[in-house]
């Protein structure tokens, strides 16, 4: 695929994106990038294709806004400023001034690309380019942009609209896209955008309260870096060896006001404290500084690599340099000069890894203070514990790119969907459509790779447009899945939870739902079958099977209840056996079962067969006179399939192959001689449950989904579970079977 990647900014905005740029580029994907023209030889660098994006960062803003005296008014005391119009204006300004020409590099960039990736600056306008090419758009975010508590913006942001509106009202024009009626973050959020979060969700803990309500899809991946050695590392690293670990002072890509002050200031307080002092300059010229014995000046450093060895780090309060603090376990100290980088000196404080000054208002006696205070032992201890919590760097740029991946992916199958549906044969009554297509997300394990499925047109039955076979089916099944004590890795967190339910430790929410497993499982609910089969009159010296049985455990449960003539057959399992309770179980496909059965049963395993209708031939075939099949699996004839469409859980692609509408299966039934008798909806509040998290992107082994387990949430589920039930409309149903008169 073709990845088109739109960064403006400075180093620290630009290096994020070259990060994911690399990987993607790793994958084999194709690479386009328009960063700054001061940053085009970093990128290239870094072995990626750049083109010059727009002015140099530096003449973009006046050197005072960049700085912070009218940014930081415009950001924090907007509605404090005396002419709020005059500041937002300035801000905006240069924005607009080179809007047309940031358009002209992006239709470029774009043209032909599968995604458009863009950092804040130019979203909008980005924004706009994909939505003409009609491809997917993502956004990197360093910091939280809020909705609603302490860092309202709402109003700013309609002001900035106001702004820009004549420029993108051109732009919209140029690119014959409607005229704007609603700002620009509702319109990237109705087409589907990703807002990725940059940085770690353990440094914002009062987020994930605040963002469970809403709807959009905002993954936290961690800061991406690239972790880049430079010249400096190695002489630095025997520089600290000599001696105590040094206090590290970082400052940024941005200039420092007066470097040689800077450097007294340092040099001063260190030596009342004690301490050495590693001055690490970024955009500062230090070349005519004062030289000190416990100080020394170098140029930029790997942060990964020297952080790890320093007392404690001062720096100016970027995201990428707070995060590189923070990961290295060590105390913060963050004089900030913008205002942006005062969220992340807030948070600093907030979580009791350091502390926080402006910039402009320290002076030696601050900084000693400051210092004496981060360097107490407690504060060591929590940016430890801290550090432990936090994404790898090398996490983040995969997750960032798996990211990306299934975004453009979907996006691919959906485009196809509206040029062409599918023509395949419906699985079931073998209508040949043309049929709608869904892109599916893989859920269960989180991987959110994207499967083609279709919905027949004729019956409605939901199906996977190709079966995956061997191997490629083997990898999204867990280890176990098939055996009796199986215990892959959910299961045992829900386990967990369900046994700190049991002995009253916990986890009461999810222990409720224990009992709803998603099907596939092989901890099946029981009680509703064994009701079942008192309902059919069944025999207990009946003969039964159990077709895709797994391990045997629902067999198991029946033989302690007497049920004394059973058996099993599954291809997948590992060879002929028995269960623990002696009940024989064959590796075979049904077809070559011998001797006839009075009732055959498929317990959420027929949905996982490639040719169902083929299945249920072999099951007529082998039934006794009067016998029964019994097939309980989950139908797209519900309500919450209607209400999820994609992120109905019980597709579990590329798991289930067909999932029948209650129309394809009587079709199916008649086809071979069969024919429905009765049905019996069985499903649980879980079908709204799990459908929601994932409509939020929570996968179902992610211990996030725990959001989602609302006392009143659940009753109130569970309540119209039952009625969906009685009406025929549950997610999962149970047909009977008999042989057609
Ligand atoms: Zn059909």
């Amino acid at each position: 695929m073709i990845f088109a990647l739109a960064c403006y900014g400075t180093r620290g905005d630009v290096e994020p994106c070259a990060a994911i740029g690399r990987e993607l580029q790793r994958r084999g994907h194709q690479l386009r990038m328009a960063v700054p023209p001061e940053q085009v030889g970093f990128v290239e660098s870094a072995g990626l294709p750049a083109v010059a994006y727009g002015p140099e960062v530096e003449s973009f803003w006046n050197a005072d806004f960049l700085r912070g005296s009218t940014k930081t008014d415009f950001f924090r005391n907007f509605w404090r400023v005396r002419d709020p119009i005059r500041v937002v204006r300035q801000a905006v300004e240069p924005l607009i001034r080179h809007w047309g020409e940031m358009n002209t590099t992006l239709i470029s960039l774009a043209d032909g690309s599968d995604l458009l990736f863009t950092g804040l600056l130019y979203r909008d306008a980005a924004a706009n380019v994909a939505e003409y090419y009609d491809i997917p758009l993502a956004t990197l975010h360093h910091f939280p942009i809020r909705t609603s508590g302490p860092l309202v913006r709402i109003p700013l942001e309609q002001l900035a609209w106001r702004l820009i509106k004549r420029a993108e009202d051109a732009q919209r024009r140029e690119l014959k896209l409607p005229k704007a009626t609603v700002p620009p973050p509702r319109r990237i959020a109705e087409r589907g955008s990703l807002d990725i979060q940059g940085y770690d969700e353990v440094c914002f803990p009062e987020l994930a309260a605040e963002w469970t309500k809403e709807n959009d899809r905002r993954p936290f991946v961690g800061t991406l870096t690239m972790e880049l050695a430079t010249d400096a590392d190695n002489d630095v690293t025997s520089w600290i060896a000599t001696g105590t670990p040094p206090v590290c002072f970082g400052f940024g890509s941005l200039p420092v006001g007066s470097p040689a002050d800077t450097v007294e200031m340092i040099g001063a307080a260190c030596a009342q404290l004690g301490e050495r002092a590693l001055v690490c300059a970024g955009g500062t010229d230090f070349s005519d500084v004062p030289r000190f014995e416990h100080v020394k000046v170098v140029g930029p450093v790997n942060y990964a690599e020297v952080f790890p060895a320093c007392r404690a780090v001062v720096h100016h309060g970027g995201a990428g340099t707070t995060a590189a603090s923070m990961r290295a376990g060590v105390p913060t100290l963050v004089l900030w000069g913008t205002e942006d980088q005062s969220i992340w000196g807030a948070q600093v404080k907030r979580l009791r890894v350091g502390t926080v000054r402006r910039f402009s208002a320290t002076t030696r006696e601050s900084l000693v203070a400051d210092l004496r205070q981060i360097l107490e032992p407690g504060y060591l201890t929590r940016a430890q514990e801290l550090a432990a919590r936090m994404t790898k760097p090398a996490d983040s740029v995969t997750r960032a790119a798996d990211l990306l991946e299934a975004l453009a992916l979907r996006h691919v199958f959906e485009k196809e969907d509206q040029v062409s549906g599918v023509d395949k044969p419906c699985r079931l009554c073998g209508s040949t459509g043309p049929h709608d297509k869904f892109a599916i997300r893989e859920m269960m394990f989180g991987t959110r790779e994207p499967f083609a499925y279709f919905v027949c047109a004729a019956c409605e039955t939901l199906q996977i447009v190709d079966t995956l076979e061997g191997e490629e089916l083997a990898q999204h099944y867990p280890p176990n899945y098939y055996s009796y004590s199986a215990s892959p890795k959910l299961i045992q967190w829900l386990t967990t939870q369900q046994d700190r339910y049991e002995t009253h430790t916990g986890g009461r929410a999810v222990g409720t739902v224990l009992a709803a497993l998603p099907t596939g499982f092989v901890r099946v609910v029981m009680t509703d079958i064994i009701r079942l089969l008192q309902q059919l009159g069944v025999r207990l010296d009946a003969r039964i099977i159990d077709v895709g049985c797994g391990g045997g455990m629902l067999l198991d449960r029946l033989a302690t209840i007497g049920f004394s003539n059973l058996s099993g057959a599954d291809p997948f399992i590992e060879a002929d056996g028995h269960t623990p309770q002696g009940v024989p179980l064959a590796k075979r496909y049904l077809s070559e079962v011998p001797g006839e059965f009075d009732l055959i049963m498929f317990n959420h395993s027929l949905e996982h067969m490639p040719d169902p209708v083929a299945t249920l031939r072999a099951a007529r075939e082998k039934l006794a006179p009067g016998g029964k099949c019994l097939v309980r699996l989950p139908t797209s004839s519900s309500e919450v399939w209607k209400l999820y469409k994609q992120d109905w859980v019980q597709i579990d692609a590329p798991r289930h192959i067909v999932i029948p509408s209650r129309q394809g299966m009587a079709i199916a039934a008649e086809t071979v001689g069969l024919q429905v008798e009765k049905t019996h909806d069985d499903s649980t509040f879980f079908q709204f449950l799990v459908s929601e998290a994932y409509r939020h992107d929570i996968a179902l082994n992610d211990p996030k989904i725990v959001r989602f387990f609302g006392p009143l949430r659940i009753r109130r589920w569970r309540k119209r579970t039952e009625q969906l039930n009685r009406q025929g409309l549950g997610d999962q149903t149970a047909f009977v079977l008999g042989v057609a008169k």
